[in-house]
């Protein structure tokens, strides 16, 4: 007899897992391994109105709108949580979140603390996992070491970087990126425990083992 996997939509419900970090602290690339790793795992694509970077596709890494697009769609209630980082807007699509919950599918949001937070407020049931970079100094090459932002800007992020760290004490998780290869193993074990929640699995529990 075939094992039906666990991660199918018929066994159980998907979770909402919701991830922040400074910028340069490796988050894009942390979750661009878990999609490779999960291949089941879905993206959340958010709406913003900062320009599209090199090697950036519109559609993929972002939907990028103008702001009088974006004021129609907070205007309208499409987004689910929306906020201001480094001077650009960024929210995400409520219809994004219905299209994975109706499918079952587990959906990965790179979102900033603002945004972690009014989730929280409103889906008591996320996981917020929170990547943090070895120390400030790091933090700081690393964004040099990119090479896309002027010294205005890295300054920009530097600061909003201590805000933002100022708030990773209330996530479920925090994914300490001091090497790659071990911080993705720490991000994998994460979705796979939460996939192991009894409570997403109760169903699967009484349909596949009936005592009585
Ligand atoms: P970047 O411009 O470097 O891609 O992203 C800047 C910041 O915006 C990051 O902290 C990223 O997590 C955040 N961000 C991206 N999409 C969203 C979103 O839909 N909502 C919120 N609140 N923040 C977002």
């Amino acid at each position: 007899m075939e094992h039906q996997s666990l991660n199918a939509p018929t066994i159980r419900r998907g979770i909402l897992f919701v991830v922040s970090a400074p910028s340069g602290a490796g988050k894009t690339t942390l979750c661009r391994g878990m999609f490779d790793k999960f291949p089941e795992l879905r993206q959340s694509v958010s709406f913003t109105t900062r320009p599209l970077r090199s090697g950036e596709q519109d559609g993929v890494d972002y939907h990028f709108i103008d702001q009088t697009r974006f004021d129609m769609m907070v205007a309208a209630g499409e987004f689910v949580e929306w906020a201001q980082v480094h001077g650009n807007c960024y929210g995400t699509a409520l219809a994004t979140l219905q299209e994975a919950a109706a499918g079952g599918a587990d959906l990965l949001l790179e979102i900033d603390c603002q945004g972690a937070r009014q989730i929280r407020d409103s889906i008591e049931e996320a996981v917020f996992i929170f990547v943090l970079p070895p120390d400030f100094a790091e933090l700081e090459r690393r964004l040099r070491g990119r090479d896309t932002d002027s010294d205005e800007i890295i300054a920009r992020r530097m600061s909003n970087a201590r805000d933002e760290i100022s708030q990773a004490h209330w996530y479920d998780y925090l994914v300490l990126n001091d090497n790659l290869a071990q911080a993705g193993r720490r991000f994998s074990a994460i979705i796979e425990a939460e996939r192991c929640r009894t409570r997403l699995l109760i169903d699967f529990l009484s349909q596949q083992f009936v005592t009585n």
